[in-house]
């Protein structure tokens, strides 16, 4: 193959990936492309990098792929018109647009934007929900306060869509076009997209498939930790990484391009902490060493070491997202209330509303800080969690989450506040204020996705804590997922994607951008390694 190896005592050659080992008895394999993390955002690399030519090698630390991709959530936003169409579109959402078209704009890229919106809105006939990738990209930057970068916004929301169909075209399975739009917690507007799998199992079941179909252009390596990034006369050719089980040393050499998709850092409690306090000034969160986290126990911020030692400039590390939706028991999403964001409201031990329950993720997680004990309840009815036919993105229907006493269940609303111990006048009074908001389209907490009132016994509750979701900071890049030093140029022969980049969300990440951003920089990042650019 292209890379001839001194010392070398045995070299196997299984089709175009070659594998050798020295005298010194360091493993040594060569391939176009070396990808460092096989979940959303390198699986999606090396489909991308396989099909555009190119022979790739995964690393992966933990035992099995999948990151935090395949506990996540799983909502994927873009703008979709055809899908969208089934959706409608009410008053609240009208001034939505106006509200974020009509302000002050921050700088060139937020008015010209705006200024999309407005004509594209104007041209808008229907049916259903009015969307665009400009739309998306507004309130993706507004969302995180005008930290992003322009381009990566841009370059984001304008391939999402694209990704989706090729995630379908490589066997990825959505739910029907009826169900497959909706609000995830967070979002602000309804272009999240359901897989059909639970959890994040659709995007990494479809590239394990594909790359074990392609197994002859794709390996993955487990138990396989990235240590050291090899950089031969300014150039990055190659990755050290240590096997965790028998700390067996390997050299894995990359011809055209290394991809960093190590994923973020919300389980490294040293390095959150020492990053939330960079953001105090800014209103950054209360003390994390005991919080807990929806993440996967590898989400450590690897990658962020690996690339600072090459020179890569990082950004925007101070910004954490915390979610108002985790488990009590464990901090991780398990055991959700999962509905869309229009179909169930929040209130605090006392009964009471507190916050706007469709904002942003930082406003809810920080006002839910202030309630008793940090804990709400997570209210909707039989109508909002349709028994059996509805599941949570753990397949549980609301039946499945009483039996474990993960919800609670009342007839009436006083029977309900009864059994999670709030006063029942509060819950009848939030109620009675949540349902006549639904009639307004409006309320005093600034509410604005609205959908169905909540009036069918019989009611639900389940509980909810703060918890440590996404990192929003991390390597910078440009538009082609090039990684970039600290004088903004790029190092030549390294790439990086998914959780583990930097200035796509800004300071607050809208819910379900971070699966879109992953799988469509990552397919990005392997297209661009392919073609050694
Ligand atoms: P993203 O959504 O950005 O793809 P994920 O958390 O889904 O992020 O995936 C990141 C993957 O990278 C995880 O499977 C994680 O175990 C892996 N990983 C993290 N650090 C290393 C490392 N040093 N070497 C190899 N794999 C790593």
């Amino acid at each position: 193959m292209k890379h001839i190896f001194s010392k070398v005592l045995a070299v196997v050659i299984v089709a175009g990936l070659v594998a050798c080992a020295t005298s010194q008895g360091t493993q040594q394999e060569t391939a176009d492309v070396v990808i460092i993390g096989a979940g959303g955002a390198g699986l999606a690399a090396a489909m991308s990098a396989q099909q555009n030519g190119a022979k790739v090698i995964v690393l992966e630390k933990m035992e099995r792929a999948g990151g935090n991709t395949v506990i996540s959530g799983a909502a994927f936003n873009t703008a979709d018109p055809a899908r969208q169409a089934l959706v409608s579109m009410n008053e609240a959402n009208r001034r939505d647009i106006q509200t974020l078209t009509t302000k002050t704009p921050h700088n060139d890229f937020e008015r010209e934007l705006q200024q999309t919106v407005i004509e594209q809105f104007a041209a808008f006939r229907g049916p259903g929900l009015f969307d665009s990738p400009e739309w998306h990209a507004l309130q993706t930057y507004n969302g995180g306060d005008y930290v992003a970068k322009p381009e990566l916004v841009r370059t984001f929301t304008k391939n999402t869509l694209d990704t989706l169909e090729w995630l379908k075209s490589n066997g990825m399975g959505w739910q029907r076009d009826q169900d497959v739009i909706f609000t995830v917690l967070g979002a602000l507007w309804p272009r999240s997209h359901r897989p059909q799998m639970p959890l994040g199992q659709g995007y990494i079941t479809t590239s394990l498939g594909y790359a074990e179909a392609h197994k002859d252009d794709i390996t993955i390596h487990y138990n396989t930790r990235a240590t050291q990034l090899v950089v031969q006369n300014g150039r990055v050719t190659g990755v050290r990484a240590t096997n965790v089980n028998t700390n067996k040393k390997s050299t894995y050499t990359a011809t055209k391009g290394v991809i960093i998709a190590t994923g973020g850092f919300g389980a490294n409690i040293k390095l959150r902490q020492s990053y939330n306090t960079l953001a105090m000034d800014k209103g950054g969160w209360p003390n994390l060493d005991s919080a807990k986290t929806t993440n996967h126990p590898g989400a450590t911020g690897d990658g962020l070491a690996l690339a600072e030692k090459v020179g890569a400039n990082l950004i925007g590390l101070e910004w954490l997202q915390l979610l108002p939706m985790g488990d009590p028991r464990t901090g991780s999403l398990s055991g959700n209330i999962e509905i869309g964001v229009e179909d169930r409201f929040f209130v605090n031990k006392n009964g009471d509303r507190f916050v706007n329950e469709g904002g942003r993720r930082d406003d809810m997680t920080k006002a839910l800080f202030a309630q008793p004990d940090a804990w709400l309840w997570v209210i909707c009815d039989k109508q909002s969690y349709p028994t059996p036919q509805h599941k949570n993105n753990f397949n549980e229907s609301i039946e499945d989450l009483i039996a474990a006493g993960r919800a609670f269940e009342g007839n009436t609303l006083e029977e309900l506040a009864e059994k999670i111990g709030v006063p029942a006048e509060n819950l009848r009074r939030a109620t009675e204020q949540f349902n006549a908001g639904v009639d307004a389209g409006s309320d005093s907490l600034g509410r604005t996705l609205w959908r169905i009132k909540i009036e069918q016994p019989p009611f639900y509750a389940g509980a909810r804590i703060p918890t440590v979701h996404h990192t929003m900071g991390g390597i910078e890049i440009n538009s082609n997922t090039q990684v970039l030093n600290k004088s903004g140029q790029v190092i030549p022969g390294l790439y990086a994607a998914g959780e583990v980049t930097g200035g796509i969300h800004g300071s607050n990440r809208l819910g379900g951008n971070a699966l879109a951003d992953a799988h469509t920089f990552g397919r990005i990042a392997g297209a661009n390694a392919a073609a050694g650019q």
